[in-house]
């Protein structure tokens, strides 16, 4: 088939547009899987499962404590009452009975108040795993979110830049002649249907051509159509 060399120049060009589609699609699907999120994501969700944890953790702590500051008020009340008690009896064998509830009483007020102690630091570590978690987890979250965002930037680029090259395509494939777009799209099918002639070696596949091929291709007139023997593609010289 004849074409001229600005006819062949512009097939080349045709093909460098659909090659560009086609990497751009490609981007596109990549970036549009979310693929490149799988892990950060996968994090986000254990953060937010450790963090119910510590949180829980956190409240039941809460609770004890609760429970030992509310049995602590008690036995403080019984002992002021028995101290009231105390003040107001004449009878000793009250008065005894009373102190040896009372001995009772401190005893165990002591017992509560290590208790309290001891859940008061208890908690005080459980605040402070509560904090670490809740830091490490917005941390992910703020990661995740400004990629997210980038990768939404990307894509949005990536879709506009898409949008053009294929209003040039159908602007240039509607320039060209309609056998040799017909041929064009032929090859295209195959794979990359124009390559340029550059030294002994063809654009589309890559592949040096023999000499004996290559003197052929070199003695066509400039006005017919060259073919790659390798990859069939169009080759332009
Ligand atoms: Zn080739």
């Amino acid at each position: 088939m004849k074409a001229s060399p600005t006819q062949q120049a512009d097939l080349l060009s045709l093909s460098n547009l659909d090659l560009e589609i086609t990497r751009s699609r490609v981007a596109l699907a990549g970036l549009t899987s979310g693929e490149a999120f799988t892990e950060l994501r996968a994090a986000q969700r254990d953060a937010a499962g450790s963090l119910i944890d510590s949180r829980n953790q956190l409240d039941s702590v809460e609770l004890e404590l609760k429970r030992a500051e509310a049995d602590l008020a008690l036995v403080e009340q019984r002992i002021e009452k028995d101290n009231q008690r105390l003040n107001q009896t004449s009878s000793s064998k009250d008065a005894q009975g009373i102190q040896a509830e009372l001995e009772t009483l401190k005893k165990r007020k002591s017992e509560l108040e290590d208790l309290e102690l001891a859940v008061l630091e208890k908690k005080e570590a459980a605040e402070a795993a509560y904090k670490t978690i809740l830091g490490d987890k917005q941390t992910i979250d703020e990661e995740l979110a400004g990629k997210e965002a980038a990768n939404e930037t990307e894509i949005m680029k990536l879709r506009s830049g898409l949008d053009l090259i294929t209003q040039q395509r159908a602007q240039e494939a509607s320039r060209t002649d309609a056998e040799l777009l017909a041929l064009y799209e032929k090859k295209s099918a195959r794979g990359v249907a124009v390559g340029r002639l550059l030294n002994r070696e063809c654009g589309a596949c890559r592949m040096t051509i023999g000499a004996t091929a290559l003197a052929e291709i070199t003695a066509l007139p400039q006005d017919e159509i060259a073919t790659c023997p390798d990859c069939q593609a169009i080759l332009v010289r």
